[in-house]
């Protein structure tokens, strides 16, 4: 790989620097001769919290801080590409074209309001840039390498970055576009920022189950992204067919393995809506993102909802009573062991060899209260089992 060090003025770099709302990027910077997003950059992130951060880069030029070395990919057809200081250059673009302001003397100024003088000095800043050239893999990998300041790439971008090509970008415009208005209605579903790539990185997770680099991949000179789209809107269209209620639980589930696992049996919308109304109430049910597929796997594993077990003083109390009990009526204080013919028939149990038993199942709508509990000895506990 080749590399070039230069220098260019900020006023020669923003020169015609178009900045795209649409697709919220910098487009073009140097007349024209360098393209400020390639494909396989990513979104602007700078003008972010407010755009404390492309203030900064301006603060920075305005009292002469240094803003660090960019790096720019020679194409054979002698045009350039940013391949790091995107969100730098888009800062100064935008600052140029009176996009933001920046704070001075307590009041707000955009370029063109600001003394000429101070104009003049963000012109003139040169900035240095390493120009390279190389092979595309050679390129990559070094992409790779280096971190974006302040903002290192997350697992996403970079293979994003690494399988950069047609399929990246189509998906991108669905998946990473903030303008996006199906995103509103995803996020009830996904966690996670669109621009930072968390709702491609779901769709990709949830159409490879689980195999999102094999998938890019295999996929990266795809001209469409009809698979990956329609996988996507089949999981959402499912989860809003079976709950007819949204909640806050539901943001950030595995909504694509339970779609695998489950879309193919069916349920009352109805009634499933209504239980999970009733799950999502329940005191006794403390871990509520479990309702969901509990409801789903018909109901079966209560250790999905963490339920509410019976508190120490309860179970002593029930102990003792049961205890008293099973000495005047010379039986064993475990009722299961009572009933049965072996030598524990009369056997007292210690309280620490005994467990806590709905006597009328959780999950059959007995209660967590001390009515509701009995001791039983740990190999009938555990023989009666999570009912
Ligand atoms: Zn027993």
């Amino acid at each position: 790989m080749e590399t070039e060090l230069k220098q260019y003025s900020i006023a020669e770099l923003c020169d015609g620097f178009v900045y795209n709302e649409l697709e919220e990027k910098g487009l073009y910077g140097l007349s024209g001769k360098l393209t400020i997003q390639p494909e396989y950059q990513r979104n602007y992130l700078y003008a972010e919290d407010n755009g404390k951060k492309e203030v900064a880069v301006i603060e920075s030029v305005l009292k002469q801080y240094p803003l660090g070395l960019l790096y720019f990919n020679r194409l054979p057809n002698g045009r350039l590409e940013v391949l790091d200081g995107q969100q730098r250059i888009t800062s100064l673009g935008r600052f140029l074209t009176d996009k933001f302001s920046v704070m001075s003397n307590d009041l707000p100024y955009r370029f063109h309001a600001l003394p000429k003088d101070q104009q003049k000095l963000i012109e003139k800043t040169k900035m240095l840039v390493y120009e390279c050239e190389g092979t595309e893999s050679e390129i990559k990998q070094w992409f790779q390498t280096i971190n974006i300041a302040g903002i290192p790439l997350n697992e996403q971008e970079e293979l994003n970055a690494v399988y950069s090509g047609p399929f990246v970008t189509k998906a991108r415009a669905v998946f990473s576009n903030s303008r996006n208005a199906n995103v509103q209605k995803w996020s009830a579903y996904v966690r996670g920022s669109v621009k930072r790539q968390d709702f491609l990185n779901t769709a990709l997770d949830w159409v490879s189950h689980g195999e999102v680099e094999e998938y890019m991949q295999a996929h990266r000179h795809d001209t469409d992204i009809e698979e990956l789209q329609a996988h996507f809107g089949d999981v959402i269209a499912w989860v809003e067919s079976i709950f007819a209620d949204c909640y806050n639980e539901m943001c950030g589930l595995k909504w694509g393995v339970l779609y695998d696992d489950y879309h193919d049996t069916p349920y009352d919308q109805k009634k499933i809506t209504a239980r999970a109304a009733e799950l999502m109430d329940d005191p006794c049910v403390r871990n509520r993102k479990g309702v969901f597929e509990y409801l789903l796997g018909g109901e079966a594993d209560t250790r999905l909802l963490d339920v509410r077990v019976f508190d120490d003083a309860t179970k002593r109390r029930v102990y003792r009573k049961q205890t008293a009990e099973a000495r005047t009526n010379g039986v064993s204080n475990c009722p299961l062991c009572a009933m049965g013919h072996e030598a524990n028939r009369t056997k007292l149990w210690g309280e620490r060899e005994m467990e806590a038993d709905h006597v009328s199942a959780w999950s059959r709508g007995g209660a967590t209260t001390e009515e509701n509990c009995q001791m039983l000895c740990k190999t009938h506990n555990r023989a009666k089992g999570n009912r």
